[in-house]
């Protein structure tokens, strides 16, 4: 793969400067950064831009990233999570060699670290509840109050942590906290908190521990453990720096990471938070994980989504330090860009409505050649069937056509694509006054869609041979939320703005024979109707599934405006 640097010739974003002067002035020789999953959910497309730092900024600079597992809150953690997670980075075009770690690898000497803390008179143990410790903390106004635990002697807290990590003691009952500073205007220094008491089993560590550390003096601590060189975070850890930075200080280790937060992902009409996409799914109100309708990169895999196309998606977003949020339509884009260049055109109807040719002789059918990819010659043809009876799209029919309907019509005359002029004669109802089928004649004289005698047909529509048509089930998305953004009303749960028709399935689609043949990997487009792939996951031997990617156009965009 090249990397992003070479590819756009953009200026450097702020983060990659610093890594350019930090190898320039020999600060690092190489560098080493990581990106630090909670394996508590899927990850979702904020992830893709934190992995697409992370592991782009190491390729492009020849140094190295980590994947490492922050698994340090065991009843939200599971091997099911760190699998799924392991699969979207690699798909997403990115790989970390040996460097898979653990922060539960590091327990022990957390553990120790915690114990040291306590030696230097940096930490303790403290017997407030949870509730009084927030009490204790104040206000961005107002310092904390000490805990009545803050002043015990080393030897008190060496005993009774000891005899917190032997499990004498119950969950809540006490935790050990940093010895800080309550009247710190940042309150993150308020002696945080750095290990817990829970009597939970571990997905990876069992039964060995009972105490647990606490993300704030895990993340440092793991980050100077594997030798980060830059140790990059969204802007919410801004004020948690100051405790990163304070760890590492107070424990004197031999390196020291640096940390660099960035502005997170927001994009609108989705949410992108780990524990509302996992409600999402345990309501179900989604399929799953990995519903195309969901922002997560199994999702947005399932859906059709190219990795590139996220890559690029990235690349094209940046890398700044403002809160900002980008709009769907940009993500949509870059799909849209990917499939232009690379998705096979076929035919598909959608809304079938048949069409008999009534000069087109019985029983006959004949084999005429398509573009792959009319402005890509190297894609190569293929052949599509024709015979007597064919679908076209219900919507290419009017029946009291205003002039300038260019398609069918009785009495007007259209092209079907890559075959012939056909002129509809006649229209066939049903007792309820339903179009259920359209007499046409053809002109085996325009065999390839065009007139000897040079006369004009201005519309051109896609169709499919009714003996030779795939019968698929085709599903259109629609964005998840009704509104911008879902969980920014103060008043209302995001659940409320679920979008009713965010899934269209139509059951009885006419497809090109040939798409019998597509895997889950190949992305087409459907002539006219928008990028579409395979379901590999639901459909089955007797009906194919295809999920719709994007349209072809920002069509939504467009109705937006109008109504605006
Ligand atoms: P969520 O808020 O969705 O639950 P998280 O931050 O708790 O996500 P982690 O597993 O801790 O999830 O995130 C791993 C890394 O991904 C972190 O470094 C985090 O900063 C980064 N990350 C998470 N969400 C985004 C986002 N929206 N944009 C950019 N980076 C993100
Ligand atoms: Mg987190």
């Amino acid at each position: 793969m090249t990397t992003e640097k070479e590819t756009t010739g953009k200026p450097l974003d702020f983060i990659r400067q610093i890594i350019a002067e930090d190898l320039a002035t020999g600060k690092h020789s190489s560098i080493v950064t990581r990106f630090p999953p909670e394996p508590n959910g899927f990850l979702h497309i904020g992830h893709a831009k934190s992995i697409c730092l992370n592991f782009g900024a190491a390729q492009e600079f020849k140094g190295r990233c980590h994947l490492r597992f922050d698994d340090t809150n065991p009843d939200k953690e599971s091997t099911e999570y760190v699998e799924s997670i392991k699969r979207d980075v690699h798909w997403l075009g990115f790989d970390w060699g040996e460097n898979l770690f653990y922060a539960s690898d590091y327990f022990d000497q957390l553990h120790n670290f915690a114990v040291e803390l306590i030696k230097r008179g940096k930490a303790y143990v403290c017997e407030l509840s949870g509730e009084e410790i927030r009490e204790h903390r104040g206000t961005l106004t107002e310092p904390g109050k000490e805990s009545p635990y803050r002043n015990r002697s080393i030897e008190e807290n060496l005993d009774l942590f000891a005899r917190m990590r032997a499990g004498e003691f119950e969950e809540g009952s006490c935790v050990l906290r940093a010895k800080i500073d309550m009247a710190s205007p940042n309150i993150v220094m308020r002696d945080p908190v750095i290990y817990r008491i829970l009597k939970s089993n571990h997905h990876r560590t069992g039964d060995k521990w009972c105490i647990y550390p606490m993300y704030d003096f895990t993340h440092c601590l793991s980050d100077m453990q594997e030798q980060i060189t830059h140790s990059l975070c969204t802007l919410e850890f801004e004020n948690n720096r100051a405790l990163y930075d304070w760890v590492l200080d107070t424990l004197n280790t031999p390196n020291h990471p640096r940390q660099i937060e960035f502005a997170r992902l927001n994009i609108n009409y989705t949410v992108t938070s780990k524990r509302k996409l996992l409600q999402l799914v345990t309501e179900g109100h989604v399929s799953g994980w990995d519903d195309p309708r969901m922002l997560t990169i199994s999702g947005l895999r399932r859906r059709g989504y190219t990795p590139a196309s996220i890559r690029s998606f990235c690349q094209t977003i940046g890398i700044g330090k403002r809160e900002s949020w980008i709009d769907m339509g940009v993500l949509e884009n870059a799909v849209r860009d990917d499939l232009n260049l690379h998705a096979t055109r076929v035919f598909g109807v959608l809304d079938p409505l048949k069409v008999v040719i009534t000069n087109y002789p019985e029983g006959q059918s004949e084999e005429l050649v398509a573009q792959n990819h009319p402005q890509n010659q190297d894609m190569g043809e293929r052949v599509v069937p024709f015979s007597r009876e064919i679908y076209v799209e219900r919507s290419d029919f009017m029946e009291d056509a205003p002039k300038k309907f260019f398609r069918l019509s009785v009495g007007r005359e259209v092209r079907l694509r890559y075959a012939y002029l056909i002129t509809c004669q006649e229209v066939i109802k049903d007792g309820d006054g339903q179009v259920i089928e359209l007499r046409c004649t053809y002109d085996p004289e325009t065999r390839g869609g065009s007139a000897p005698d040079g006369r004009k047909v201005k519309g051109t529509i896609h169709w499919i041979s009714a003996e030779h048509a795939l019968q698929a089930e085709v599903r259109l998305y629609d964005r998840l939320f009704t509104v911008e953004y879902p969980d920014a009303d103060k008043e209302k749960h995001f659940m409320e703005f679920l979008n009713p028709d965010s899934l269209t399935v139509l059951s009885n689609c006419m497809l090109e024979p040939g798409l019998a043949q597509a895997t889950g990997d190949d992305r087409f487009q459907f002539e006219r109707q928008g990028y579409f792939c395979l379901d590999a996951r639901e459909s089955t031997a007797d009906k194919p599934v295809f999920n719709r990617i994007v349209t072809l156009r920002d069509s939504w965009a467009k109705i937006t405006k109008k109504g605006a």
